[in-house]
């Protein structure tokens, strides 16, 4: 005789980052089913649901510039990135040259990893001027 499958249930603790109001967030999760209590508003329940099933984080890190003033470039991604392939992107940033002049808000990578989001310049870096 099979025994009936018992779904275990979670329970997390979420500070919302959806506002700077900062609500400590409920979340209680068995099987499919997330419940969330704690938040002002809605989109409290939204960001447990987002941070449990498919957490992702905007990644800012820098990468090699070449011939620029400074020798690093700031950048970060447009969008969150999955946080289960940070250490990829952290893997793929070192691999990335990029030519100065560089401006900021300049795409330095389109569809990074084919996740569908783009890496952008946070700083403008000109040329390294010849010296006298
Ligand atoms: S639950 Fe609403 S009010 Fe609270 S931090 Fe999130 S977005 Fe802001």
């Amino acid at each position: 005789m099979k025994s009936p499958e018992i779904q275990s249930r979670e329970y997390r603790q979420l500070i919302c980052t959806a506002c700077p109001m900062g609500c400590t967030l409920e979340a209680e999760k068995e099987g499919d089913l997330i419940q969330v209590k704690g938040g002002r508003c809605q989109r409290g329940g939204k960001y447990a649901q987002d941070e449990i099933t498919n957490p992702r984080r905007v990644m800012t890190t820098t990468c090699v510039m070449e011939g620029g003033e400074l020798r690093r470039l700031p950048i970060r991604t447009t969008q969150p990135f999955p946080k289960n392939r940070m250490d990829d992107f952290m893997t793929f940033m070192t691999t990335v040259r990029v030519s100065a002049p560089v401006f900021c808000g300049d795409i330095i990578v389109s569809n990074v990893l084919g996740e569908g989001i783009d890496v952008i310049a946070t700083r403008t870096i000109r040329k390294k001027q010849p010296a006298p």
